[in-house]
């Protein structure tokens, strides 16, 4: 079955075939379907995002589609950045920018609580669409640790663990990850899933 992740983001597209792989599932890019455009992501929450995202894929482009769309959400900043945490210190999307306005705000905070949380959309398999999230609660550390990874990773402890996500190797992170979470309930739907005749 063939289906397109939207996303041309190298280190998800990894994340996600790396727990899809064995199955049998063709995960396609947004590359690989030539949709070159940037995907309208206009929501004020981070299912109206994930739904948007597939659902112009799904329209446009007549392929099954999936979308995620992940906040970084921190209790003493009431769940900020949230749905705007790639650009939370402005458009252009800067991961430094983000770390240091977030490590600005919580300055010395003692509740350094905040979790990912991920929400999949998926489109064009049934009449409606699904919606699988994935949760992952720790802790927001107050410099940086770890080159691996991507956004706020340097950032970010799991309860649980004394690493941040960027001080662990990929397969480490999908062990625990919000991503992983929700793209492991995608992958029990879809391995339920027969297609209609
Ligand atoms: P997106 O919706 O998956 O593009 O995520 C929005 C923003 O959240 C990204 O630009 C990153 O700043 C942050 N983010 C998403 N997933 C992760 C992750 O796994 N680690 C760290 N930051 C993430």
């Amino acid at each position: 079955m063939k289906i397109c992740f939207a996303s041309n983001n190298q280190y998800k597209l990894a994340e996600v075939k790396h727990v899809l792989r064995g199955d049998q599932i063709d995960i396609a890019s947004l590359d690989d379907i030539h949709c070159l455009e940037e995907l309208p992501e206009t929501g004020q929450t981070l299912e109206e995002n994930a739904l948007q995202k597939a659902q112009y894929v799904f329209q446009k482009y007549a392929i099954a589609c999936f979308a995620d769309d992940t906040g970084l959400e921190v209790e003493a900043l009431q769940g900020a950045p949230g749905v705007y945490s790639a650009r939370y210190a402005g458009e252009h999307k800067n991961s430094e920018d983000n770390m240091n306005l977030l490590l600005a705000h919580l300055k010395d905070n003692p509740n350094r609580n905040a979790q990912f949380r991920t929400v999949i959309a998926l489109v064009g398999l049934k009449d409606q669409p699904l919606i699988f999230e994935g949760i992952i609660r720790g802790s927001i550390i107050s410099d940086r640790r770890g080159s691996s990874g991507f956004g706020y990773d340097p950032v970010f402890i799991p309860h649980g663990h004394t690493r941040t996500f960027a001080e662990m190797s990929l397969e480490e992170k999908n062990t625990v990850s919000h991503r992983a979470i929700a793209v492991k309930k995608l992958e029990a739907y879809l391995q339920s899933y027969t297609i209609p005749r």
